[in-house]
């Protein structure tokens, strides 16, 4: 997962056309639904994780780059307090207490 895959989400200009050509509407508590093609494309399921960032006037959700706090390594990661830590370092944490 080196490059960022974006997917534009929204563009407000009218007249600029949207990477798909589906349009979907806000709903009351600010949510959209993101088309089945695009998560399934994405391999985006239920509970994943989505980054939001804006670039000039684009709204653009990516799969956040999920690598070790420490030690920057993308596999055998686990959750803690918002963040990633690899197994290598958690036991390297373990050890020194
Ligand atoms: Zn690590």
């Amino acid at each position: 997962m080196g490059t960022r895959q974006a997917i534009r989400a929204a563009a407000r200009t009218p007249r600029r056309a949207t990477s798909t050509g589906i349009i979907r509407h806000i709903d009351e508590l600010g949510r959209i639904v993101i088309p089945i093609e695009i998560r399934k494309r994405f391999g985006l399921g239920e509970k994943d994780p989505l980054e939001i960032s804006v670039k000039d006037e684009t709204i653009l959700l990516s799969k956040p780059q999920m690598a070790c706090v420490f030690c920057g390594q993308k596999n055998a990661l686990e959750e803690y307090r918002g963040r990633c830590v690899c197994r290598s370092c958690i036991g390297e944490l373990a050890a020194q207490t």
